[in-house]
């Protein structure tokens, strides 16, 4: 019998972040351009990441721009 384990999760790590000139378009706060790192597991285990660079809102951390 095979158990089918279905479990993939995505996680965010901003590495660092400095602030820069703007604001959000949701909540009006200032917004950082920050080195983020994606990492995508499969049960637990990384089989992905990737590293970018995006302007992020410090307060609420939706992305406001990204870059390659
Ligand atoms: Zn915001």
């Amino acid at each position: 019998m095979v158990c089918f384990c279905f479990l993939v999760d995505q996680t965010r790590k901003v590495k660092r972040s400095k602030p820069v000139a703007g604001t959000c378009s949701r909540c009006g706060h200032c917004a950082s351009i920050a080195d983020m790192k994606t990492s995508t597991r499969f049960c637990f285990i990384p089989i992905y990441w990737k590293s970018w660079r995006a302007v992020v809102c410090s307060f609420c951390g939706s992305v406001l721009k990204s870059y390659r």
